[in-house]
C-alpha cells in the first residue's frame, strides 16, 4: 500500500518521487513516496503563485468560498480513504484520524461560508456627501509551513483563511507526512481552484522551507512547528519586513487540587497526555498536585495510562498509535532516562516495542528536572507535588512556554483566579488541555507563539489581509 505524491506547481502535478516514508506501525511498509524539492522547485512554485494572485484576488469572495465548500464535500466523500492514509503516514489511531479529517472538512466549510460574510467597517465622515469604509485586501503570495502531527487539519486551518481572503499560496508540508496535505489540495483543485493559486513543494525544511521563507515575493509566512525552527524563521521574515505567524512548542501544565475527584482528574489528564500518542502541541506533559490528592490521583492516572493499548492505528482495539519516527522515539526514551538519572521513578510505561511506546507516568519529579522543563512530544507525563494552589500556579507559569494550561477543582473562585492568571493562550478548567473548537481563536504566549495573530475562529483571516481605507465623494 504505497501512495505516491508529487509537487503541485501552476496546476500541474510534477516531480519524481524519490523519498520513501515508512509506516511507523509497520517499518517494512513504504507508506509514501514523495519528491524532494530544492530552491529551483520553490522558485517555480512562487512564480506560479505570483502569476495567479491578481486574478484570484479579483474573484468575488463568495466564489472563492464556494470552491472551499465544494472541496469540503469532495473530502467528505473520500473521508475513509484519507483517514486510512493519514494513519499509515503518521501513525495516530483510525478514530483520531477520522476526527482530524472531519476537522479539516469543517474548517473548509467554516471559511467557505466566510466568503459571504461582512468584512470591513463603515465610518461617518467629517466631509459632507462622503462615505468612508475599510476593505480587507489580500497580501499576495503567502507561504505555509506545517508539521507532521496534524497533517491535514493544520494545512486546512492555514489554507482556508488564506484562500478565502484572496491570497495565492505555496504550502510546504512536513517531510514525514506529505499525503494528507495532497488529499486536501486535490479536493481543492478538483473543485475548481484555478491553476497557481495553490502550490505545494515537498522536501526538507532546511532546503524548501528555508527557500520559501527567504524569498522576497512571499509577503507572509505562517509556520507551525518547533520553537527552534520558528524563532529562526522569525529572524528571516523580520529582516525583510514580511508578516510572520508562528505556532510553536509547549510544555503544558495541569494543576490538580485537593478538592478534585482523583478519578475524574486522572481521566482528564490521561486524555490530554496520551491521546494522539502525546504528540499534540497542546498535550499535557507536567502535572502539579497538592498533597491531599497526589497519591490517589497518581494511582488513578497509572490505571488510566495502562488502559491505553499500543498498536497499529488501523487495527481494532488500538487506543494509542506508534510514535512518528525512530528519532522521536529516541527523544522520548532519552527524556525518560534523563528523568530517572535526576531522581524520577517510572510508575508505568517507559518501554518501547518497535515504535510503540507505552503511556508513561513519571513520579518523584521535581520542577527543575529537565523532563518538567523541556518539551518531550510523546506519551510521557511527569507528576510533581506542590504545597498549595499558589505554589502550583507559580510553577505552572514558570516555563518559557505558554500554550495551554489546565486546572482540576470544584472551587469556582480558584477556577476564575486560574483562568485570569495562568500564562497560557488557552486555559481549560476540568477539561483536557487538548481539543479545541474550530470557531475560537487559538495560539499561545511566550515561546509558544509569535503572539500577534491568532489562528482559527473569526479573526483567523486578519493575518492574511491588510485593511485599506476608502473615501468616496
Ligand atoms: P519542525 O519545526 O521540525 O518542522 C515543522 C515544519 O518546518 C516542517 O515542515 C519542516 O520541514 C519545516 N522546517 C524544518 N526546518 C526548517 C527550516 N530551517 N526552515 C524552514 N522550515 C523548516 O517541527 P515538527 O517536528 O514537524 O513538529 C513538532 C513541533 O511542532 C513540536 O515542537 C510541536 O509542539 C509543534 N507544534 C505546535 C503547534 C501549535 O499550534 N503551537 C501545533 C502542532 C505542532
Amino acid at each position: 500500500m504505497t501512495t505516491t505524491v508529487q509537487h503541485l506547481i501552476g496546476g500541474e502535478w510534477t516531480g519524481d518521487p524519490v523519498r520513501d516514508r515508512h509506516n511507523p506501525a509497520r517499518p517494512g511498509e513504504v507508506a509514501v513516496r514523495a519528491p524532494a524539492g530544492d530552491e529551483s522547485t520553490v522558485d517555480a512554485a512562487i512564480s506560479a503563485a505570483e502569476d495567479a494572485r491578481r486574478a484570484w484576488a479579483a474573484t468575488p469572495a463568495p466564489a472563492r468560498g464556494a470552491i472551499l465548500l465544494d472541496a469540503a464535500e469532495l473530502l467528505r466523500s473520500r473521508h475513509e480513504t484519507v483517514a486510512a492514509d493519514l494513519v499509515r503516514e503518521e501513525g495516530k489511531t483510525l478514530a483520531e484520524a477520522r476526527g482530524e479529517v472531519r476537522r479539516a472538512i469543517d474548517v473548509l466549510r467554516y471559511f467557505g461560508a466566510h466568503g459571504w460574510q461582512r468584512t470591513g467597517d463603515v465610518f461617518p465622515s467629517s466631509t459632507p456627501d462622503t462615505s468612508v469604509f475599510t476593505r480587507p485586501e489580500p497580501l499576495g503570495v503567502v507561504g505555509l509551513i506545517t508539521p507532521w502531527n496534524f497533517p491535514i487539519a493544520i494545512p486546512a486551518w492555514k489554507l482556508a483563511p488564506a484562500l478565502v481572503s484572496g491570497n495565492s499560496v505555496v504550502l510546504k508540508p512536513a517531510e514525514l507526512t506529505p499525503v494528507s496535505a495532497t488529499h486536501l489540495a486535490a479536493a481543492l483543485v478538483e473543485s475548481g481552484l484555478p491553476a497557481g493559486v495553490l502550490n505545494i513543494v515537498h522536501g526538507k525544511g532546511s532546503v524548501v522551507g528555508a527557500a520559501l521563507a527567504a524569498d522576497q515575493r512571499v509577503r507572509a509566512l505562517s509556520f507551525t512547528g518547533s520553537t527552534e525552527v520558528g524563532l529562526r524563521l522569525h529572524q528571516t521574515l523580520s529582516a525583510r519586513r514580511a508578516r510572520v505567524q508562528l505556532e510553536m512548542g509547549g510544555k503544558n501544565a495541569y494543576l490538580v487540587l485537593d478538592d478534585a475527584d482523583p478519578a475524574v482528574a486522572a481521566r482528564t489528564v490521561a486524555a490530554g497526555a496520551f491521546g494522539l500518542t502525546g504528540q499534540a502541541c497542546t498535550a499535557t506533559s507536567r502535572v502539579y498536585c497538592t498533597p491531599g490528592v497526589r497519591a490517589a490521583f497518581t494511582e488513578a492516572l497509572v490505571k488510566e495510562a495502562e488502559r491505553f493499548s499500543p498498536g497499529d492505528g488501523l487495527a481494532e482495539g488500538t487506543t494509542i498509535g506508534p510514535v512518528v519516527s525512530a528519532a522521536q522515539l529516541d527523544t522520548d526514551l532519552s527524556a525518560i532516562e534523563r528523568a530517572c538519572e535526576q531522581g524520577a521513578s517510572v510508575a508505568t510505561g517507559g518501554k518501547a516495542d518497535g515504535l510503540f511506546l507505552s503511556a508513561t507516568v513519571l513520579t518523584d519529579v521535581a520542577h527543575d528536572h529537565d523532563v518538567a522543563r523541556n518539551e518531550v512530544f510523546g506519551p510521557v507525563v511527569a507528576v510533581i507535588q506542590v504545597d498549595d494552589y499558589d505554589e502550583g500556579l507559580a510553577l505552572v507559569n514558570d516555563s518559557p512556554y505558554g500554550l495551554t494550561a489546565g486546572l482540576c477543582t470544584r472551587d469556582l473562585t480558584l477556577a476564575h483566579h486560574f483562568a485570569a492568571h495562568a500564562e497560557a493562550g488557552v486555559v481549560k478548567i476540568n477539561r483536557p488541555t487538548t481539543g479545541l473548537d474550530l470557531n475560537v481563536p487559538f495560539g499561545g504566549v511566550k515561546c509558544s507563539s509569535s503572539n500577534t495573530f491568532r489562528e482559527q475562529g473569526p479573526t483567523a483571516t486578519d493575518f492574511y489581509t491588510w485593511s485599506k481605507t476608502i473615501y468616496v465623494g
